[in-house]
Formats: C-alpha cells, structure tokens, sequence
C-alpha cells in the first residue's frame, strides 16, 4: 500500500532524499519547488518501504491505509500531483522518476580550521544554518536568542492544535544540544551585546531574526482599543513572554479577523475550537481558561479579492472544515460562481459544499460557533471609540464586532547596524551576504521576508551557508580577535 504526504507537511524535503525510489515530488532541484503547498508521493511508484515517514520530522507520512478519516481525501491530492506530471516515463518503466546530478555544494577543505559562527536567533531558520554547519563542517557555533526559551515560531506562533508540526523542534533540539553548540537565552544583539562584538569574537555572524512586527492596515480607526494584531492572540495562547495573560477579552460575540492566511486561520481556529479539544495541547493555561469562559460565537474572516485568491493553503482549510463549522458570506454572486466553477484540489474548489448564504449582519451570531468567510470585502474604517464597534467594508456594509484581529502579515524589523530596506523590511543582500558588511549573513523571514512554512528555510540556509563557506575559503573572513572563553564570560555577564 503506497504512502501519502498528509496535511502538516511543512516542505523541508527530508523525505526527498531518504526515498529509494525517488518518488517524492517536487524534489529541491525541481522548479516547482518552493511553489507547492507540500510535497507529494506517486502512488505509482512508491514501494512501500516506510522510509519517508521514519524520516518526517512532522509525521506528516503515512500509509494510505492508516490514514484517519480527516486525513483521508490526501490519498487523492497526492495522486492528483502526479495526473500530469509529463517527466513520468510509465511508458518505459513504472517506477521512473529522473534522478538530479549527485553535488557536494557545501563543505570545506578538510586542513580548514574550525570556523567560530554566531547564530542570532533560534527559529527554523537558524536551526537550519545551524544544523548545516555541525553536519558539514567542523564549526562551533554560538547560538543566541533575545528569549528565555528557544525555537523562534515554533515554539512561540505555531498553532498548539498543531502537535506534530511543534514536534519539529525536537529535530532542532539536537542541534541545540550539540557538543560544538553553545546556547545563549536571554541575550538580545543590539541591546545587550553588539554587532561588533559579536563579529571580533567570531569569524561570521549569522542573522536568523525573523520579523518581529506587523504590517499595518492604514485605515481610521486601526488602533482603536480592541483592535489587535493578529500577533498579539498568537503570542498570547503560546504563552510569549512579551505578551501579559490578561492581554486579551473575549467578552465579544463576534470578532472580525482581516486577512485569509493561515495565520487568520490558526486564530479563527482557536477561537471557534471546543476547548476541551485544546486541553491535551501546550496552549497556555491563561488562554485555555479565556477560552472555555469565551463569549465569542463566530468569528469572520474578511479577504480582499475572491477565494481563488484565498492566502491560505489548501491544507489548512481542509483541516479546518474538519473540526468547526465553515460556511462563506455569499454577499456577491461572484464568489458562489468562482467556488462552482474551481477544480476539486482549487483554493475555490475546496470550499465547495459549505453554505454559501448572504449573511444578515444587522442580526446577532446564530447559536453555537462558526467562522464566515467573506471575501471580495476590503475594510475601509475600523469602528468605535472606547473599543471596537464595527468594521466598515467597501461595499458599505457594517458588521458589528467587539474585537478585530490584524492578520494581514508580519514585518521584518531593523537589525541595529546592519543596512535596511523599508520597502521590503528585509536586510538586503545578495544570496545571504549582507550588503556591506563583510562576515556578515542573513536567512529566514529577515532575508526573504516573511512567507514560506518552517521547511522552506532549509533552503534558504543552504543558500546562506554555502555563501558563508565559499567566502571562508576565499580568505574573506577575518579571523576572531578574541577567544571563545572571552566571549563566554562576556555573553554570561550581559544576558538577562
Ligand atoms: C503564527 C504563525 C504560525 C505558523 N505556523 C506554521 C506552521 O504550522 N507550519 C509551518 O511550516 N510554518 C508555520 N509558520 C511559518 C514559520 O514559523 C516561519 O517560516 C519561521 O518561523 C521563520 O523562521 P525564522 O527563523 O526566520 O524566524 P523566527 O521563527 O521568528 O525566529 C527568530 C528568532 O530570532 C530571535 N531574535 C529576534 N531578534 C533578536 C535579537 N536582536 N537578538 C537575539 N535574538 C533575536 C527571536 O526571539 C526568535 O527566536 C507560522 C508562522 C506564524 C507567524
Ligand atoms: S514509502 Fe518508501 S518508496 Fe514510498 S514514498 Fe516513502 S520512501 Fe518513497
Ligand atoms: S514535512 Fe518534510 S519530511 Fe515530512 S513529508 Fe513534508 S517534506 Fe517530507
């Protein structure tokens, strides 16, 4: 029975390379790579050998005939990658699926000294760099972070209903733990330690700080009290140090989020979940207990353009249509068209079969809990004096609200003496290196901006430390002023 790539598939590819047969797709050499919402098996070619899901760092794999009745529509969305896929040579021999060059792109000479590289920030992307530099190299690294607790949005944004996707992080845990890792909690570059310091006592650094703020709506009323970012609840239900307990209300029955990411997702899940369902997570116990006394009966979702544009991924809808009811404002025949018109796997297609009534806005919540999709229905005021009253949208209508959740994107945040670009909030470079400032590198969320799933920083690290290892052989890094125990000491003293 072949296996198939299910839901909290986060596209890192580790699969790719422990599959005998080569039939997971697109593989990191293949140009879709990078474009799909998750990687997936040819059922026509797998053989059944269960390497792919010992490997998953997110046990998003499994056998066909294991899959549970929510995950079961994903024997189809993986076949369906492959109707067709033109590279298939079925004609010649069923199981054929191209095999990429054999390269070595990173490693060092082996008379190289070990490289001392600080690593600031401990998400994804710089467990990634990290992870790349132990296991090709004989580099030490010093990894730092501005929290008491490691793991970047892993620990800190992704959904507690998400276990297996946490679990990514006892990967990383490894690397954490590595006897040429030494971790630093509670140190932030730029406030308790410099720039400068960091790089006389390391011969790179390497920048892995996400983007930390939001991207603002622009329009009246956007910091009325009771209108949040989406941030805020995020970093309040997986208990963020920076966020205090009692930061949110959920008195409200109805609460407005803006956006259709999955970050609009994840908080419209949480809030409409039963939250007995929520009990056996890591969710902090302050939001567990907001949310059993919650008054909140639905939650609407407001997307700019049709749901063929939705922002968020198939897989994720799919999961949510499982455990809530969804139904979608057809307050424009346009939208109800698009979703009878959409092909099966479509962003559009997967919402067929819900409800698509007009919603009458001047009437309360019906019983029980749901979340409205309502696309085609851009905000143009936010609302109320004290708090939250309405939101206003472009086709006039008001939807009254107590709450409005920004989910519309984070914002990469200026790395104190490093270039910025405002326009693109990133640290501008070229394949990692920072532009100007020599032994000095980027990845994730600062480098790119901030999209793509945990997985997709892999890459973007490869690409990193490949560029951190060619300059290192090019002789373009200078060696550390000061020594390791120099920086210990100092790092100790300053961390908070
Ligand atoms: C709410 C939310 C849910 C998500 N859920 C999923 C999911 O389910 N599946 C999935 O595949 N992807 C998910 N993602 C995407 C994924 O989390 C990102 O791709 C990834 O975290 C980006 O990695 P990063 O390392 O660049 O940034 P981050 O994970 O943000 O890590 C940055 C780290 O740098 C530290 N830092 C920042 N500034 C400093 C400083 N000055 N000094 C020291 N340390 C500093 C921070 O404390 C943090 O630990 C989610 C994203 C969000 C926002
Ligand atoms: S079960 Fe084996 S053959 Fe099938 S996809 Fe996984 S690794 Fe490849
Ligand atoms: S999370 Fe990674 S290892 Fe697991 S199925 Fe997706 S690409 Fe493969």
């Amino acid at each position: 029975m072949p296996y198939a790539i299910t839901q909290e598939c986060c596209s890192d590819a580790t699969c790719v390379s422990v599959c005998p047969v080569n039939c997971i797709h697109p593989t990191p050499d293949e140009p879709d790579f990078g474009t799909t919402e998750m990687l997936y098996v040819d059922p026509r070619s797998c053989i059944d050998c269960g390497a792919c899901a010992d490997a998953c760092p997110v046990d998003a794999v499994m056998p066909i005939d294991m899959l549970t009745a929510s995950l079961r529509e994903y024997a189809d969305v993986n076949a369906a990658y492959y109707e067709d896929a033109p590279a298939l040579r079925t004609d010649v021999e069923p199981n054929f699926h191209e095999w990429a060059p054999v390269a070595f792109k990173r490693s060092l000479p082996s008379d190289f000294g070990p490289l001392r590289v600080a690593i600031v920030g401990t998400g994804p992307a710089g467990m990634y760099a990290a992870e790349d530099l132990l296991l090709h190299t004989n580099a030490k690294v010093s990894l730092i972070d501005r929290l008491p607790v490691a793991g970047g949005l892993v620990r800190f944004g992704v959904a507690p209903d998400h276990p297996s996707t946490k679990g990514i992080s006892s990967t990383f845990e490894r690397y954490r733990n590595h006897p040429r890792t030494t971790l630093y909690l509670g140190l932030e570059v730029g406030r308790e330690i410099t720039h400068e310091e960091l790089a006389a006592h390391h011969d790179a650094v390497i920048y892995a700080v996400g983007a930390s703020a939001d991207r603002r709506l622009g329009v009246p009323g956007e910091d009325v009290p009771g209108s949040l970012a989406a941030r805020t609840f995020v970093a309040w239900y997986n208990r963020h140090p920076d966020v205090s307990p009692d930061a949110i209300d959920l008195s409200a029955e109805r609460i407005v989020v803006i956006g259709t990411g999955n970050v609009a997702l994840d908080v419209a899940r949480i809030l409409t979940t039963d939250p007995g369902t929520l009990a056996g997570t890591d969710i902090a116990p302050h939001a567990l207990q907001a949310l059993r006394a919650s008054k909140v009966r639905e939650v609407v979702l407001l997307g700019r353009r049709g749901p063929e544009h939705a922002a968020y991924t198939t897989p994720e809808l799919r999961a949510l249509r499982q455990g809530v009811e969804v139904v979608v404002d057809g307050h424009d025949a346009t939208i109800v068209d698009a979703i009878a018109v959409a092909a099966d796997g479509d962003k559009a297609g997967v919402l067929r079969g819900l409800d698509t009534s007009r919603v009458d806005w001047t009437a309360p919540p019906p019983p029980g809990r749901r979340i409205v999709l309502r696309f085609e229905s851009t905000q143009t005021e936010i609302l109320g004096d004290q708090q939250v009253r309405a939101v206003r949208t472009s086709d006039g209508s008001e939807i009254p609200a107590g709450m409005v959740l920004r989910a519309i994107g984070y914002r990469g945040q200026p790395v104190r003496d490093l270039p910025f670009d405002e326009e693109t909030a990133t640290v501008p470079g070229d394949a990692g290196r920072v532009a100007g400032v020599p032994g000095t590198y980027v990845v994730g969320w600062i480098k790119r901006g901030p999209s793509g799933g945990i997985g997709a920083n892999r890459r973007c690290a490869e690409e990193t430390v490949g560029s951190l290892l060619a300059d290192a052989v090019d002789g373009r890094l200078a060696p550390p002023k000061h020594g390791r125990r120099s920086f210990d000491s100092l790092a100790r003293r300053r961390s908070s």
